[in-house]
């Protein structure tokens, strides 16, 4: 059943990372529309009957796919997640006609190398934008950084390590720096402290072999909303401002939760 305001959808796909985050993919409606970078709305069936839970859930597929993809943890008790995280292929889910948010490539003064910044399952909009063959044009250098606890939950890595191999992305591909952060483990070849330490000691940049800068520096944050806080006023401190709507900056940030 589908309304003005929503369209109802299928599940196609369930890809489990670890006990509790998974990635589920959905039919697309033909008009739906979305910047990558952008959340759509999805709605499961609620408790009540006839009622729907609905959630912001940023899409980790490509505009062009046919398919739209998400990135999700299971919160312990939560109402959308535990119910979302039940659903198998087939079920339905509804997605909100309309897509929303800010973290996009578009709010950015003019730049050359594009850093995104993600925790967890925050990691989701930069896959999106990663898929979108204008960044890699426009951009000289792209950074990738992904924080996660466990070696197990580096999700994507497959997909981000990929797009040499891809016939498409390949002559762009050497312009992707990607660091990955595993806070909770010895990970040979990855970097053990938390984002924000990594960043105010200049460590993150040391490792990338690149630094910030504001000329050609564009940031993007997404996850933890303590991380992006607290990297948000680091780089403010440093001189990077925040992109508002009609006033296009250096920096773009989500929270997640
Ligand atoms: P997470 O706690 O966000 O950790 C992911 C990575 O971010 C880890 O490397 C972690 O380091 C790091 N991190 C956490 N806080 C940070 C901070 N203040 N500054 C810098 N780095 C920081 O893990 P997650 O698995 O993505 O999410 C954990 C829980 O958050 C979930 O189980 C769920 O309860 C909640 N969550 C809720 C939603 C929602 O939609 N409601 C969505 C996502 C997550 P450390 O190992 O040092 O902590």
């Amino acid at each position: 059943m589908s309304t003005d305001k929503y369209t109802t959808e299928r599940i196609t796909a369930v890809r489990p990372w670890t006990d509790n985050l998974f990635s589920f993919r959905t039919t697309r409606d033909r008009g739906y529309r979305f910047v990558p970078g952008q959340f759509a709305r999805l709605g499961v069936p609620g408790e009540a009957e006839g009622s729907i839970v609905w959630r912001a859930y940023s899409i980790a597929s490509a505009a062009h796919d046919e398919h739209l993809e998400f990135f999700s943890v299971v919160v312990p008790g939560g109402q959308f997640t535990s119910r979302l995280a039940k659903l198998r292929e087939g079920d339905a889910i509804h997605v909100e006609r309309r897509s929303y948010g800010f973290l996009t490539t578009d709010r950015f003064e003019a730049g050359r190398d594009l850093w995104m910044l993600a925790t967890g399952t925050g990691l989701a909009p930069f896959l999106s934008i990663l898929h979108d063959f204008e960044t890699w044009e426009h951009y000289e250098n792209i950074v990738l950084v992904q924080s996660v606890r466990t070696q197990q939950e580096l999700a994507y890595e497959d997909v981000i390590r990929g797009f040499d191999k891809s016939e498409y992305y390949a002559e762009h591909a050497r312009k992707l720096r990607y660091a990955r952060i595993v806070t909770r483990e010895p990970v040979p070849g990855t970097l053990r402290d938390r984002v924000t330490k990594l960043l105010a000691s200049g460590v993150l940049e040391e490792n990338l072999g690149m630094k910030l800068d504001l000329d050609r520096s564009r940031i993007m944050l997404c996850g933890n909303p303590e991380m992006v806080e607290d990297s948000r006023k680091l780089l403010v401190e440093r001189g990077f401002r925040l992109s508002r709507r009609g006033d296009p900056a250096h920096l773009a940030v989500e929270n997640y939760w």
